[in-house]
């Protein structure tokens, strides 16, 4: 647990952390979230006792880039028991698969050498030593050794700790980063930290995978906003970051239901700036941001009628979905008591406790029990995968993606 006393904590930062500018406007004010979302307690007393700062979600003029000005790296220990993996879902491993595929066809990497930074429990780098015969390296604070099972072949190494160039012997000729960069406060430090691992071989380069917050920004999608992801990308602003540290953009589009942006770069070698036809004008960007306060307060409110009126009607509401998502949900909105149940097929989050709420993860099939009367999902993409579970298990509640 971090102890940090948070009155011992500084001032908003009046710079962008990606292209440095000064001219800033905030979008968006959180005064008490967790400050994470991914962890799962022992008890009720621990989530609903678990600490919270501010969020204040700022826009850059000068470049796009939207950050929470208020984020503190000292306040998250990825080290702590986190369970971000999605490795559980059918759509997920299916999606991440043909990533491997599209990994595999884009880089030469047969007997050569690949870096993950960020591997999580490392289930997406074992992909690739499948495919491909490779040298790997996975590393990430999070990683858990008896969650992988490993090739035999010695292949496929980890180091549990944070990203630190020093401590990487390796010379990667794929650097992999996947739902990492959001997590990093310094975007400019990290991926300048990155270069001169690929800079000096031809046919050497970097993947990035990185939620899209293009859908946040049009749709009002709170619960897409939590403390742990502190900076915030759209096809152009993820791009120009890296063009601006000098790499070429070779490849850049959204997918997964336009979700997540998907990278591929490489050392800079002088290419003239490309648009790709994913990018959007900087006008697009400031447009949305400017509209953006106005459009999450309706969503807000929106869902907060939703949820209270079917409660005080009696109904029972169930939450599918017992991740970051779902946190920022129910914690933006200030509700927990009127939620009957929080669902989840990940084993290692069930029976859990979420930070914030302190509400407890349970199994699809604890809905046998108790049906629910509405089915609220955190994510459309699994909309299809869910109502299926559900009827598996002789249940049809009305079934809401938000
Ligand atoms: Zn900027």
């Amino acid at each position: 647990m971090i102890d940090t006393p948070i009155a011992a904590l500084g001032a908003p930062r009046t710079d962008c952390p990606a292209c440095g500018g000064g001219a800033l406007k905030e979008l968006l004010h959180l005064p008490a979230i967790p400050v994470q979302s991914c962890i799962l307690l022992d008890s009720a007393a621990d989530g609903a006792g678990f600490p919270r700062h501010q969020m204040r979600l700022t826009f850059c003029e000068e470049c796009g880039f939207i950050f929470n000005a208020a984020f503190d790296e000292r306040l998250i220990d990825y080290a702590s028991v986190t369970e971000e993996t999605q490795h559980f879902s059918g759509t997920f491993n299916a999606f991440a698969r043909k990533l491997v595929q599209e990994i595999v066809a884009t880089w030469p990497l047969e007997g050569r050498k690949v870096l993950e930074i960020g591997c999580g429990k490392g289930d997406f780098l074992r992909e690739v030593c499948l495919a491909v015969r490779c040298e790997a390296l996975g590393i990430d604070p999070g990683f858990i050794e008896e969650r992988l099972e490993t090739p035999h072949d010695g292949s496929l190494r980890f180091q549990r700790e944070y990203f630190d160039p020093a401590t990487v012997k390796m010379r990667p000729d794929l650097v992999i980063c996947r739902h990492t960069l959001e997590h990093i406060g310094e975007v400019r430090d990290f991926v300048d930290d990155i270069l001169p691992l690929v800079s000096d071989r031809p046919d050497s380069g970097v993947f990035f995978e990185t939620p899209d917050v293009g859908r946040v920004l049009r749709e009002g999608a709170f619960w897409d906003i939590y403390f742990e992801h502190c900076s915030y990308f759209t096809p152009s602003t993820h791009a120009g970051l890296f063009w601006s540290a000098g790499y070429d953009v070779t490849a850049l589009r959204l997918d997964y239901g336009e979700q997540y942006i998907i990278q591929h770069a490489r050392a800079g070698r002088g290419a003239p700036l490309r648009p790709f036809a994913a990018e959007e004008s900087l006008e697009t960007l400031a447009a949305l941001a400017t509209a953006f306060p106005a459009r999450v307060a309706e969503v807000m409110g929106h869902w907060h009628d939703f949820v209270t009126s079917r409660h005080r009607d009696g109904r029972r509401l169930a939450i599918w979905g017992g991740g970051s998502k779902c946190v920022s949900f129910l914690t933006s909105l200030g509700l927990a008591d009127e939620i009957a149940q929080v669902i989840d097929i990940n084993p290692y989050k069930q029976n859990r406790f979420l930070p914030g709420t302190g509400i407890q993860v349970m199994a699809p099939q604890a809905l046998a029990a108790t049906p629910p009367d509405t089915v609220i999902v955190m994510n459309p993409v699994y909309l299809d995968e869910i109502a299926r579970s559900l009827a598996d298990i002789g249940l049809s509640p009305e079934i809401v993606a938000v």
